[in-house]
């Protein structure tokens, strides 16, 4: 008889997205002219730009010719994308990084997943509490005893922000700015981390996917912003929510090549060798035509269009933010992210103020439990919807007598 990967059996079922549409589906059963306004929704709402959609429309004409159509591509990535990633994402903000460590794919989730194919699997590694549930069930799936998987708590007390482990761990992952708490790391909290990371020879996976969201200054936009973490650190990048892509899939890795450890025998390796071994060998790169769209977010017209799109999400986050406060509410995140995070702010029960605000205000978010113990008490609103569904959320919250 054969045997599957037991790992899969140390898995939560994930209830979090089936129990809250279940719970809205039963409410609507009963109430069919409520008014359900969503803001639990961690995907965008706005339509691709005119300049992303032109370049779509360009490729797939160059696919129809026989002198322009395109077959396999490099699995890495076409020069043009890896040269315009390198140029606009980097060098523009005096980070040295060469086409050849930028590995575009099709989803900072599968990159995200996946690098744990070039990781040992008797790592110690450390997440924070709440979490982006990818990294933990990767790492189940992957690590040789679950006891390896470690939790850093985010509470109120520390401002949702990881102290460094209090034992030796070989793999941190760190989201900023986070999904689901929206907080930040300044430079020097994050240096911290780098430090952490050269001294006891851990690796830092960094995902960046809401790094278009930032807009204070003194937060850095990359990792590699920190000096030293070419040495240690993976950044992960997306396309998803700061250009729409979450339906387009487009997304890139950057391993450095100063990225190195040390084999059993005593071998250095470049992890940046074996992403690429990983990646020639179990994938066959990103559509031409969706590289080709990439590409068009970095034209002039293209980053202007962005910057209104995360601008359109950015003004919801901030009517939530000001609506939550004058409230008199506890809110974390929303200046430099599209999450808000607030303190449930009568029961320690997230899952109880969920059914409250929904039955009460006809609005949905997320229970901050569903991404972790720590997130008990806590509730997550995404700035994802449209301005005028936003505005009426507020309004309702604001004149709302909770009981
Ligand atoms: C949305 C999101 C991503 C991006 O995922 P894609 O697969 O690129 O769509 C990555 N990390 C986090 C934490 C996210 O919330």
């Amino acid at each position: 008889m054969f045997s599957v990967n037991e790992n899969f059996l140390l898995l939560n079922e994930s209830y979090l997205f089936s129990t809250i549409s279940k719970k809205v589906a039963q409410f609507t059963a009963t109430h069919p002219d409520a008014n359900i306004i969503r803001l639990g929704i961690g995907d965008v709402t706005q339509p691709l730009t005119p300049s992303v959609i032109s370049a779509i429309h360009k490729a797939v004409d160059e696919m129809a010719v026989k002198e322009t159509f395109r077959g396999y591509g490099p699995e890495q990535g076409y020069d043009f994308l890896l040269e315009a990633i390198a140029e606009n994402d980097f060098k523009a903000f005096g980070i040295d990084i060469s086409p050849s460590e930028i590995f575009v794919s099709d989803g900072a989730k599968s990159d995200v997943g996946n690098i744990v194919d070039i990781l040992g699997r008797n790592n110690k590694v450390a997440v924070t509490d709440p979490v982006y549930p990818v990294y933990v069930d990767t790492n189940l799936m992957n690590l040789a005893d679950r006891d390896q998987l470690i939790m850093l708590p985010c509470t109120a007390e520390n401002d949702f922000l990881p102290q460094l482990p209090s034992e030796k761990v070989d793999v941190i992952y760190l989201c900023y700015p986070n999904n689901p708490t929206g907080t930040v790391m300044k430079k020097e909290e994050l240096k911290r981390w780098v430090d952490y990371a050269l001294e006891n020879q851990s690796l830092i996976l960094f995902d960046a996917a809401y790094e278009a969201y930032i807009t204070e200054k003194d937060i850095p936009h990359s990792i590699y912003e920190i000096e030293g973490a070419q040495m240690c650190a993976i950044e992960f990048r997306s396309y998803s929510k700061n250009a729409g892509f979450t339906g387009v899939r487009c997304s890139y890795t950057v391993v450095p090549e100063a990225l190195k450890v040390k084999s059993s025998n005593g071998i250095e390796i470049k992890l940046n060798r074996l992403w690429f071994r990983r990646q020639s060998t179990k994938f066959n790169g990103t559509a031409y035509i969706v590289q080709r769209a990439a590409e068009a977010i970095y034209s002039s017209e293209g980053k202007k269009e962005i910057r209104g799109l995360v601008d359109y999400y950015m003004e919801n986050a901030k009517t939530i933010r000001e609506a939550l406060t004058q409230k008199g509410w506890t809110v974390f995140g929303g200046t430099n992210s599209p999450y808000i995070w607030l303190k449930c702010p009568n029961t320690d029960d997230s899952w109880q103020f969920f059914d409250q605000l929904l039955t009460e205000c006809h609005i949905v978010g997320t229970p901050g439990q569903g991404f972790g113990a720590c997130g008990e008490g806590f509730f997550r609103l995404t700035a994802f919807n449209t301005h005028e569904k936003t505005r009426e959320a507020m309004e309702r919250i604001l004149a709302w007598n909770i009981g």
